[in-house]
């Protein structure tokens, strides 16, 4: 008979494009005892989850619950719900998560109208502003806030705008930024958003947190035809997650419990260290970080950096796979490779939640110092 051995993996430093570090207080919320998912206690714990991630996403959306997935899932539900074949819809493509909105637009029989820039750039006000008032029947605009393959920062404010104005939806993908950087849904005009648990959360991946307005809700009452997805029916999934009319929580699928005490227990951390307080850590630390790559001469891709994502040339004459394979072998760190047309020309360096501290700075600059 084959012998298994005790699992038993490594404690890494994940200073990747996720998953993050997570913390033992988290871990230790997953290993809680399993609860049924119409339990009232569970139902309790589902509510306040909702409650925290309003918190988070900094708005008063009821419909705001994690779909069970991981960001891909959150992508994916936006998609399927908002859109019906034959209607048109603009996506901004500047990197990997882009070209995926794009993908899975299309799968759901839009026409997609692309707004481009190079990789690592971001999209400028004029380029939202002529795509709009190019393509007036797109029905929503959408955006990636941390488009994590390129490290670069989308300021999104005057581009919801321009897209409100022209009667569109705005849709953003927050997956990276989420609990790292500033961003405020209601504030700033986000009709639908997703994010995931892995990145700056600094929870397992498993669940995306997702939010729609009530004017995305009215586009979604409208369709003529049915959401093509059973598992990611919105109209569904309410009757679960915020209740039906008589106020009874429906059957649609099995939460994944104990991802969710998970959740809730990483969102607890956010609350207790403060919004604004984690926002001005990642900043702090990514000024930390940038200082001691850019003193080894390291540059950075994207000319505005996210700071919880830092994307810089792999030097000329440096072996890309034998660098990290070395930080993973001898720190225990994992940085991330290059995506799509990044491979092999830049590394990936993760600051996120639970991993970005001083300590963890420290170490990788040292480490690639010596590495390198
Ligand atoms: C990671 C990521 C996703 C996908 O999330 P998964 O958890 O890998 O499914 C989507 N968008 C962005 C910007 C991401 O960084």
């Amino acid at each position: 008979m084959t012998q298994y051995s005790q699992l038993n993996p490594a404690e890494r430093i994940l200073m990747g494009p996720g998953p993050s570090s997570v913390s033992n207080r988290v871990l230790k919320a997953l290993a809680s005892p399993t609860l049924g998912h119409l339990d009232p206690q569970y139902v309790q714990i589902m509510d306040e989850t909702c409650a925290l991630l309003r918190e988070v996403f900094q708005t008063q959306n009821k419909m705001t619950f994690p779909v069970s997935g991981t960001g891909m899932a959150g992508m994916e539900t936006l998609a399927v719900n908002l859109l019906e074949p034959g209607d048109e819809a603009l996506v901004c493509v500047n990197g990997a998560f882009g070209g995926r909105m794009k993908d899975v637009m299309e799968r759901c029989g839009a026409i997609v109208h692309t707004v481009e820039s190079a990789w690592g750039e971001i999209i400028t006000d004029e380029a939202a502003a002529e795509a709009i008032a190019a393509h007036p029947k797109a029905k929503l605009f959408a955006i990636v806030h941390a488009e994590t393959s390129t490290g670069a920062h989308q300021p999104l404010v005057n581009i919801s705008k321009s897209a409100h104005d022209a009667g569109m939806l705005f849709l953003v993908d927050s997956v990276t930024s989420l609990g790292g950087h500033e961003l405020q849904v209601d504030e700033w005009g986000i009709d639908a958003i997703y994010s995931g648990t892995q990145k700056n959360l600094s929870c397992p991946p498993g669940l995306s947190p997702v939010s729609f307005s009530d004017r995305a809700l009215e586009v979604i009452e409208e369709r003529k035809t049915k959401v093509k997805s059973w598992y990611l029916d919105v109209s569904m999934l309410r009757d679960y997650y915020m209740g039906n009319a008589s106020g009874g929580r429906a059957y649609h699928h099995t939460a994944p419990i104990n991802m969710t005490y998970a959740l809730r227990e990483a969102l607890i951390m956010v609350r207790e260290e403060g919004l604004e307080n984690r926002i001005a850590r990642h900043a702090e630390m990514h000024q930390r970080l940038r200082g001691g790559l850019e003193a080894m001469g390291l540059k950075y891709v994207p000319l505005h950096s996210l700071h919880n994502l830092n994307c810089v040339y792999i030097p000329d004459g440096t072996e890309d796979a034998a660098v990290r394979s070395r930080l993973l072998a001898e720190y225990d760190i994992e940085i991330g490779a290059g995506l799509g047309p990044m491979a092999g020309k830049a590394w990936r360096i993760g600051i996120m939640g639970h991993a970005c501290t001083k300590r963890n700075v420290d170490l990788v600059l040292a480490a690639l110092k010596e590495v390198l």
